[in-house]
């Protein structure tokens, strides 16, 4: 038993040590949300979608330690998802197509996972910096998510019909 622990103890350690900083760890992990907002496929309401874990961390036997999987965390998605309007259940998305919060503009698809990322979305849209500094403080997934705005979203033309069709979003999702 002894010996046991003291390897599991080496194994973080040596695990830990591969990435120089926490915040180079963060960027790579391959995460989603617990909870995503999907469109319903059969009446087109928002749906709780509430994916299956995905695997973040793969031991590595060469090197002794864990290392974090990175990936698409687009694509198809497991999970299960009831319509509180007419029933309708799914065991599988397409991401981003199921977007229940997505906008098209010229250059691009802009979408969020839920709520609290579509309040994010609109601060930085909207430029307003001291909201979004409120919102991402210590809240790494917020910033992940927020650093990773496609350029489309950002260009001043697209602007006022984004922040328009994301206030509609924010006042559906609020009913
Ligand atoms: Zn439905």
């Amino acid at each position: 038993m002894p010996i046991n622990n003291m390897n599991l103890t080496n194994f973080r350690v040596r695990g830990s040590r591969r990435f120089h900083s926490p915040v180079e760890r963060l960027y790579h992990a391959y995460k989603r949300p617990h909870m995503i907002i999907a469109r319903c496929n059969r009446c087109e309401h928002h749906i709780s979608f509430r994916p299956n874990e995905i695997l973040g961390m793969v031991f590595d036997e060469q090197s002794g330690g864990y290392t974090l999987l990175k990936g698409d965390i687009c694509g198809a998605i497991k999970g299960r998802g009831a319509c509180t309007n007419c029933g309708y259940i799914t065991n599988l998305i397409h991401w981003p197509q199921a977007a229940y919060i997505q906008v098209t503009v010229p250059g691009g698809m802009v979408w969020a996972w839920s709520q609290d990322l579509l309040s994010a979305l609109r601060a930085r849209i909207g430029g307003d910096k001291v909201q979004l500094r409120r919102m991402l403080l210590g809240n790494p997934d917020l910033a992940r998510f927020v650093n990773r705005i496609p350029k489309a979203a950002l260009l001043t033309k697209n602007r006022a019909r984004l922040l328009y069709k994301l206030k509609e979003f924010e006042r559906e999702l609020s009913k």
